[in-house]
């Protein structure tokens, strides 16, 4: 380092202390060196150039510390200058190093001392003494001299050696300075360098050890070291006061060795400190608490422990607290302890501990390992808890689960159990997945990912639902498309979504179970389908049906029915079919209706059946078996067919069968008799020639007569079935009707002489028709008139004019008469009016028929004006192509 020129003196100067330093170097043989109050180098002796192997001239005025290379730039030796500055003006015997050529190192002692000059100058004087050379040393002190020095530079300690009784320091480490807080301590007493020490008992100490020869050695003693004016820094030491003795043995100094575990004593008071804290806390957790160390022994037990199990330190420690377990339960919470401990893991396990009162119950034991910063393991820590009221209720409930996981595994119905609000598939049987479609691999997944074609149907919140609101959900035939093979399927389930609570109430989960019933909801579909074209086929068809069940009861009527009774199917229902039956054939059907449910025989039979007018109409009723694959009953069907106007119609057709052979019979029979007669006259005319006196005129008109109603009671039968056949032909030609009137007439008087039958023709006129059938027509109408006026005459024919090309003929009698609820009826076939009347009247009731069938086929009208017991006037109007007045 260069000094500034400033503190450079003057040439005057320099000049009076280079006189002076001459002087001095003229009497002292000692190897000198003298500065400056600068410590510039002002001069030297010729010893010193020696010593400090200095080739030729050395530099004037160069500072001091860059002399000769720096040789002298060490610290001990700026201690030494400075400590002349401190007006202390001299320092005696002091080492220092000095650098030599080549890096070699030599110890020199220093004696220095400040020179006052006139005119406020000085010099410092400085004289060096060659240390002992290495080489001159014993060779037991020169391996002391490499260990003391190896251990000074290299011991992490802070060591230092005093000399003399008032342990004086002649060395001390970089440690040792640092230590006390880097004073200026060599050469020094203790007492100088460290007042503080006396007070705390230090120099006591040393006292002790240089005059007994007794190492002391302090641990962790608390050292004051004062820092500021008033400021003090507490540090805590280990150290060691070793005496040394010299080759005499007799004790010269003492070595002091020290380490500052100031930090180590504090943290350790702050670990013990928040131990004791932690100590309080873990008494006051109300579980009990253990701690073991690196070898798995117990080292803490918090008080729970002791007034849980009544154990004490003794009992508990170790392995001692093993002893608390149940003989059954030891072998396992040892095992489960000592395989965390080994492998330094966590783990958590239930076994029983005896408590105090000497019961066993269920505990909760957990522990963790214990890890330093540095990641070393320290041993255990865990926790002991009374859980026996909730493991007792816990068995229950996984009594119950497993019985329930039993139940699902086991059952044919398909099941699962969902848990937690993603609804993990947590269990689902063969049956379940097969419904699904889909395989085990869905177990353990979210509902929604197994079966993602639930999305945009309402099952997952249904589910949810459940979940919330703990309500079970009860399905019944509902839909569900599921994707099975590959291909989205239709199927109807019915099902329920329990919820499943855990041993608090909660709801965890729910369970689900399901059963196809596709096929029968299928089937009812079909049914209902079916139901409904049989409800619509039964409504149109024209008779009454009724369903009855597999028993007998009633459940279903046809329109026609409720129509035909006037009764609501509800009302039909109660009182059953069978009271609309006529009580003559009740009880006939009563019995055959039992046979029928007893043996599954259809049933077939005629009766009559009341209708809303209270009228009982002729019914052909069938009652015919529905019935199962397996050939037992479903239902039953019966069907009613109104044959009343059949009936009827048969019934006439019977009359007229009865009455053709009667009325055959007669003139058949009259023929026959004359014809006898006429034989055996003729015979006898052959014997007596009066045959000319026999009645043959009159017997063979009454042949006549009756051949004539014979032939026209042909001629109508079979115009009657070739109406039937519709082959009645109609022949076409114009003819005057008044004619055809007048000849009828006459032709009708030849054979009835007993009444009178009266012409009156308003107009005349020219009609187009059959001829013969419009005169078939005639003579029907006044063979009536005939017939159904015994009591009277008189037979009014009549022709008149009916409309502008229209003409009315009308036979007018004063007979019987028709009540009006017949003058319809009388126009049909076989219908007679009056039961009795066939005796009285003979007929076959087709001539009205047969004259109605004629006149429509003209483009006619047949009109009929009677009242019962007036007389009757049956008139027919038809178009003429000509009518005269
Ligand atoms: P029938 O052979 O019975 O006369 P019709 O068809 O000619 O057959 O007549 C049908 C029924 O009409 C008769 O049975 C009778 O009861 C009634 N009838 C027909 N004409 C008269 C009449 N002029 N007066 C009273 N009743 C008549």
């Amino acid at each position: 380092m260069l000094e500034s020129d400033t503190s450079k003196l003057s040439k005057k100067e320099l000049n009076i202390i280079q006189n002076y330093t001459e002087g001095l170097f003229k009497t002292v043989r000692e190897p000198l060196l003298v500065l400056d109050r600068h410590r510039n180098v002002v001069g030297l002796n010729s010893n010193l150039k020696k010593k400090f192997k200095i080739n030729g001239e050395f530099e004037e005025r160069v500072s001091v510390f860059e002399f000769n290379n720096g040789q002298l730039d060490t610290p001990e030796f700026r201690d030494v200058l400075n400590y002349l500055q401190t007006e202390r003006n001299t320092v005696t015997e002091r080492d220092i190093q000095v650098v030599l050529p080549q890096k070699r190192k030599r110890g020199f002692t220093v004696n220095a001392s400040v020179l006052p000059l006139p005119d406020e100058n000085s010099i410092i004087l400085l004289s060096f003494k060659k240390l002992k050379n290495i080489g001159d040393l014993s060779r037991q002190e020169k391996v002391y001299n490499r260990l003391v020095e190896n251990i000074l530079s290299n011991a992490p300690a802070a060591i230092c050696i005093l000399r003399g009784q008032e342990h004086t320091f002649e060395v001390a480490n970089e440690h040792y300075i640092e230590l006390i807080g880097h004073r200026d301590i060599i050469g020094k007493t203790v007492k100088e360098a460290i007042p503080e020490a006396e007070s705390q008992g230090f120099i006591e100490l040393l006292d002790h050890v240089y005059s007994t020869g007794e190492p002391y050695i302090g641990n962790e003693t608390p050292l004051k070291l004062k820092v500021g004016k008033d400021d003090f820094k507490n540090s805590h030491l280990n150290f060691v006061y070793q005496p040394t003795r010299n080759k005499k043995g007799k004790i010269d100094g003492i070595f002091v060795h020290v380490v500052d575990v100031s930090e180590q004593v504090v943290a350790r008071k702050n670990v013990e400190d928040s131990e004791a804290r932690l100590r309080s806390v873990i008494n006051t957790v109300p579980a009990i608490i253990w701690i073991t160390d690196t070898d798995g022994q117990s080292v803490f037990l918090n008080k729970n422990w002791y007034s849980y199990t009544g154990q004490n330190n003794e009992d508990a420690k170790g392995m001692g607290w093993l002893d608390a377990t149940h003989p059954d339960d030891r072998k396992k919470a040892e095992f489960a302890f000592l395989d965390a401990h080994n492998q330094k893991k966590s783990y958590s396990i239930s076994f029983r501990l005896r408590n105090k009162q000497g019961e066993y119950r269920w505990v909760l034991d957990k522990a963790s390992p214990k890890f330093d910063d540095d990641g070393n393991y320290e041993g255990m820590i865990g926790t002991v808890i009374d859980v026996h009221e909730e493991r007792l209720k816990e068995n229950l409930v996984r009594e119950k689960d497993h019985r329930l996981q039993g139940i699902v595994k086991e059952a044919t119905v398909a099941t699962a159990i969902y848990t937690g609000r993603e609804m993990n598939i947590e269990l689902a049987n063969d049956a379940m997945i097969k419904l699904w479609g889909k395989d085990d691999s869905v177990i353990g997944t979210p509902l929604h990912k197994a079966l993602p074609e639930l999305d945009g149907q309402p099952f997952l919140g249904l589910l949810r639902n459940v979940l919330e609101t703990g309500e079970i959900y009860w399905g019944k035939e509902d839909k569900v498309d599921l994707m099975i093979d590959g291909e989205m399927q239709t199927g109807y389930y019915n099902f329920t979504y329990k919820p499943l609570r855990d041993k608090n109430g909660d709801i965890y989960g729910i369970l689900n179970m399901a059963i196809d019933v596709t096929e029968s909801v299928t089937s009812k579909m079909l049914l209902k389908e079916s139901e409904f074209h049989f409800r619509q086929m039964a409504d149109l068809m024209p008779g009454m049906v009724s369903k009855t069940d597999a028993k007998g009861d009633d459940i279903y009527f046809n329109k026609n029915w409720l129509d035909f009774t006037g009764k609501g199917s509800k009302y039909l229902q109660e009182v059953g079919w069978e009271s609309f039956i006529h009580p003559d054939e009740k009880e006939t059907f009563l019995k055959a209706w039992e046979d029928c449910l007893n043996t599954g025989c259809n049933l077939e039979m005629q009766l009559r059946l009341k209708n809303k007018e209270g009228k009982y109409i002729w019914h052909l009723t069938r009652c015919e078996a529905v019935k199962e694959d397996d050939g037992s009953v479903k239902m039953w069907i019966a069907a009613n067919t109104e044959i009343d106007k059949i009936k009827e119609e048969e019934k006439r057709k019977e009359e007229f069968l009865k009455m053709v052979s009667h009325e055959l019979k007669t003139p058949v029979t009259s023929i026959k008799g004359y014809v006898q007669l006429l034989l055996t006259l003729l015979k006898k005319q052959k014997e007596a020639a009066e045959a000319s006196k026999l009645p043959l005129q009159p017997s063979l008109e009454r042949i006549n007569h009756q051949v004539t109603r014979l032939t026209r009671l042909i001629s109508e039968i079979l115009d009657l079935s070739r109406i039937r056949e519709n082959q009645l032909e109609l022949k076409s030609e114009e003819f005057n009707l008044n004619e055809l009137l007048a000849e009828t007439i006459q032709d009708i008087n030849y054979t009835n002489t007993q009444h009178k039958i009266a012409l009156e023709s308003e107009v005349q006129c020219q009609i187009i028709a059959d001829r013969d059938r419009i005169g078939q027509v005639v003579i029907n109408f006044v063979m009536n008139a005939i017939k159904y006026s015994p009591g009277s005459q008189e037979i009014n024919v009549k022709i008149s004019r009916e409309d502008k090309d229209k003409v009315r003929v009308s036979v007018k009698d004063f007979g019987i008469g028709i009540g009006q609820e017949n003058h319809k009826k009388i126009f049909k076939r076989f219908y007679r009016v009056g039961v009795k009347s066939e005796e009285t009247y003979s007929g076959f009731g087709i001539g009205l028929y047969l004259a109605n069938e004629i006149i429509e086929r003209h483009n006619g009208e047949i009109q009929l004006n009677s009242e019962l017991g007036k007389g009757s006037e049956f008139s027919f109007i038809l178009n003429a192509t000509q009518i005269t007045s």
